[in-house]
């Protein structure tokens, strides 16, 4: 049996891997099983730099574990989007309006390495690599593991299990049929419990824009670019080292899409016909696109996150979110900061901390994974109408003359710690507001501020975050 406060922790991804350090700070014993083999000394196949976004949560976090001034050094401002229309003209579209609005491309593997890194400098705790949990007794607690360097299985036992282990999780596979099977008398959320798995219809491809020559970049860094295109869109973020990850984000079936994408003549034909500015830019499109594998996107929601003291659900194993708020890795984080806070605020008492960790996120988690599918449309579609654009100006507008009261729906998403349960529920009153205020006008000028005014007074409260 491992020693009193001993931690197990299934998977040393990003939000794992933060924990860790976090509950390493506080004294607990740690141990981390993962299945992968560690990164650090490993090394990453060619081109394949995969990177994302981080936002306030996100930052928030980092900093509460003491870790920002570190990953500062991996980070690129990007100020707002680049749309690339298909004409080969670009727009630029802020996503703030004060200087510290910006959100940040890092490299994924940069920054999970890093978060190892810290991890084992925190003595309590140890990563176990190449270490794959197979199945999972609750009753029992203990874990079937298979050791992938030699192939021998093992079964070992935990005192309290943290479930990080991504979106296929086998501790929430566990979890959540445990818990329905509960007696009413042994768990007060037996009647609550249920899992379900979206998948979106859309796919997706990572390409690569490589440094210029001269090892510059050439396009925009300080910027998320998009190529529009109403069904489907490409986007790239910029990496340290002058290149930008690109990706495809497009239909699984129809015309066109991945399906129809089958030949190194159909992806050039593609391109050409829809990315012509950014074929251009990748010189090796199509053994790229056939090399890479083509991923999958899905939203999946759970309930409960836990079982008693003894087992809880974070990151993308409670709440996977499809990548279009860039939030899934910012909430992860947020995860770990509340659970943390709560943990600390009942004196580490896991039977009072887990249910109001739990209580408190579940609505934000269904919130982010609402906005983040609408977020596909506004990306691939709206972004690119008049209409958006003008909504988003007199959202600025309106911000500035009301700051306390407006701030548009994506800077409380991105720029502030507000619940986003709130965002979404702020949102959508701004959202009626900004309608009424913009049918039929074209400038900004042509709005009627002193509308604006009674409605935001009577309809919105002040924000406080
Ligand atoms: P993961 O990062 O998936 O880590 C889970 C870990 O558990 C892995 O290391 C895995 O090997 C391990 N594991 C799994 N099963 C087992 C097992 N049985 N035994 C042992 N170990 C196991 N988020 C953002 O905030 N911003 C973005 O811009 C953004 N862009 C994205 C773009 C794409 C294309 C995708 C797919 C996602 C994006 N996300 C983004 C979401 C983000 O990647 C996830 O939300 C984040 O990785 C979740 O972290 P996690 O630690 O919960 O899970």
């Amino acid at each position: 049996m491992e020693r009193p406060n001993s931690i197990t922790i299934a998977g040393a991804g990003l939000a794992g891997a933060l924990l860790s350090v976090m509950l390493g700070q506080r004294g607990y014993q740690v141990r981390i099983l993962e299945r992968r083999p560690d990164m650090r000394r490993s090394t990453v196949q060619a081109g394949r730099s995969i990177n994302l976004a981080l936002s306030s949560r996100g930052i928030h976090a980092l900093q509460q574990a003491g870790l920002m001034d570190q990953v500062k050094k991996l980070l690129i401002p990007m100020r707002g989007r680049i749309l690339h229309h298909l004409d080969g003209s670009t727009q630029f579209l802020s996503y703030g309006q004060r200087p510290e609005e910006v959100i940040y491309s890092v490299s994924r593997r940069d920054l999970n390495m890093l978060l190892m890194d810290a991890a084992e400098l925190a003595p309590p705790v140890n990563v176990f690599f190449e270490q794959k949990i197979d199945a999972i007794d609750l009753q029992q607690r203990s874990l079937q593991i298979s050791d992938l360097t030699d192939g021998y299985s093992r079964q070992e036992s935990y005192e309290r299990l943290i479930g990080a282990d991504g979106a296929g999780s086998i501790v929430r596979r566990s979890l959540i049929p445990f818990v329905r099977g509960q007696s009413p008398s042994e768990s007060s959320e037996s009647s609550e419990s249920s899992e379900s798995s979206e998948l979106l219809d859309h796919d997706y491809k990572e390409l690569e824009i490589p440094p210029s020559a001269d090892g510059g970049y050439r396009i925009e860094p300080e910027a998320l670019h998009i190529w529009p295109r109403g069904d489907y869109m490409l986007i790239a973020l910029p990496n340290q080292g002058g290149s930008f990850t690109v990706t495809l984000f497009l239909p699984k079936t129809g015309q066109p899409s991945f399906a129809t994408l089958n030949s190194h003549q159909a992806v050039n034909a593609f391109f050409q016909q829809q990315f012509p500015d950014a074929l251009e830019l990748i010189p090796d499109l199509a053994d790229d696109f056939f090399r890479n594998p083509q991923g999958i996107l899905g939203t999946v929601r759970c309930q409960p996150w836990y079982y008693s003291d003894q087992v809880v659900l974070i990151g993308d194993a409670a709440h996977a979110v499809v990548p279009f708020h860039g939030q899934g890795m910012n909430a992860s984080f947020e995860d770990c900061s509340e659970l943390i806070r709560l943990l600390d605020q009942h004196g580490h008492a896991w039977d009072q901390a887990l249910p109001q960790y739990y209580q408190a996120r579940l609505p934000n988690a269904n919130a982010i994974a609402d906005m983040a599918l609408e977020n596909y449309t506004i990306m691939r579609d709206s972004v690119s109408q008049p209409q958006f654009q003008l909504k988003k100006d007199v959202g600025f507008e309106l911000e500035r003359r009301y700051p306390d009261r407006f701030i548009p729906r994506y800077s409380m998403v991105m720029f502030h710690l507000l619940p986003y349960a709130d965002a979404q529920r702020i949102g959508q009153i701004q959202d009626s507001i900004l309608e009424q205020l913009i049918t039929g006008k074209s400038q900004p000028h042509e709005i009627d501020y002193d509308l604006a005014d009674q409605l935001i007074h009577s309809q919105l409260e002040i924000i406080s975050s």
